[in-house]
């Protein structure tokens, strides 16, 4: 009997990693011909992989954390002490504290409700006002917040008219695509993330996309202590220690077999959702407008009001269900409240009112029943 009570009481994770049964076979590889240093086959072949993901328009160095991928953009872009880099106040905290590592001001810009990422005119309403204020802007760091695509074309036409480069954060959106165009291409630079908790996982891993081979090589050579060609140890600028091991591009490269099922996997766990859950008026949810494909990373139902949102979050965890208030917008947080911000109550609401329920690529039908009744049961 005691059996029986713990099955139905298995956790269900948010969002965990699912392996495709290829990933041994490359790590054995690397293995096999003692290749276990960074660099090597896989971390080739995982590039190789992505950048044909990526239809060819980019190319992709392999690293060893979405975070230090952006750190390495914001490098490339010369981000130095006291400039001020444009974020989405809307996002997970890697998003931002490569900004300070270099000494750097984040300025914050609140979402819009399309998409729940930056607002277009709220952009160009701070570019203006910092520009008066005598200071441009030298970034901006856009996300594709749980797979859904920023508003490419108006953020885009924004950062060539004030020619302020793009970083897209896309460490949640690979897979997700604008226009038929992947997400992970928008940028001047992009930047992906292989996280445990990602689309696909190395257990720990990033990407630096760039539009051309002169700039993946200057990215290859930062990330592996710009060290000058030749046998000696020479450098002439720092450099940090941000390249991908050759062990965990193999379980990349395992993991680029089942992206696309796991898009498939993920977006019809939003739709399990949606189906069950939307004739509840209390709730609603974030739609692709027309163009737009998300690759549904995290499903996120929005409620009334937060009493709902926290009532629902506590009935989940008493049956070992593991849901998440939305990112905590960065205005809010100690660390980056003194920064500048340019609000307009849209990701304080979603803060408030948002709730991200388990979307893991394999969860069971079985599974999202047990979700989706506890939720059903609050509003009988
Ligand atoms: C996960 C994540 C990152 C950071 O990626 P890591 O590989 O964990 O360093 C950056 N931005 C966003 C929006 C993320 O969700």
């Amino acid at each position: 009997m005691a059996k029986n009570v713990s099955l139905l009481n298995n956790k269900i994770w948010l969002s965990s990693p699912h392996m495709s049964g290829h990933e041994e076979k490359y790590i054995k590889e690397a293995f096999n011909s003692n290749w276990i240093a960074p660099l090597g086959p896989n971390v080739n072949g995982f590039e190789n992989d992505l950048e044909s993901y990526l239809e060819n328009k980019v190319h992709v160095a392999a690293l060893t954390t979405g975070t230090a991928a952006i750190h390495l953009a914001l490098v490339l872009l010369n981000i130095k002490e006291n400039d001020e880099v444009i974020c989405q106040t809307k996002t997970f905290a890697a998003s931002v504290n490569p900004v300070t590592y270099l000494r750097a001001k984040p300025v914050f810009v609140d979402s819009e409700k399309d998409t729940w990422n930056m607002c277009p005119e709220l952009l160009e309403h701070t570019i203006k006002d910092r520009m008066k204020a005598g200071v441009k802007p030298k970034a901006i760091i856009i996300i594709n917040l749980y797979g859904m695509p920023y508003k490419v074309k108006e953020i885009n036409t924004i950062s060539k008219k004030y020619n302020i480069p793009i970083v897209e954060d896309s460490a949640e959106a690979l897979g997700s695509s604008y226009f038929d165009q992947k997400c992970g291409t928008f940028g001047d630079l992009s930047i992906l993330s292989f996280n445990g908790n990602k689309i696909i996982t190395t257990s720990g891993g990033g990407a630096l996309v760039s539009k051309n081979k002169e700039t993946k090589a200057k990215i290859i050579y930062l990330a592996t202590q710009a060290k000058e060609p030749g046998i000696e140890y020479s450098h002439v600028t720092t450099g940090y220690n941000y390249r991908m091991s050759n062990i965990l591009a193999g379980i990349g490269r395992g993991q680029m077999k089942v992206l696309d099922r796991h898009v498939e996997f993920r977006r019809k766990n939003y739709n399990y959702y949606l189906k069950h859950l939307d004739t509840i008026d209390d709730i609603s949810f974030l739609n692709e407008p027309e163009g737009f494909y998300s690759n549904r990373w995290l499903t996120c139902i929005v409620l009334k009001t937060n009493q709902m949102r926290d009532d629902i979050l506590k009935l989940l965890g008493e049956d070992n269900i593991e849901a998440r208030p939305s990112w905590k917008p960065m205005h809010l947080q100690p660390v980056f409240n003194q920064y500048p911000k340019y609000l307009n109550g849209v990701s304080d609401d979603l803060y408030k009112k948002a709730l991200c329920l388990p979307s893991g690529s394999n969860l069971t039908k079985i599974e999202l029943n047990r979700i989706t009744k506890i939720i059903k049961q609050y509003f009988e």
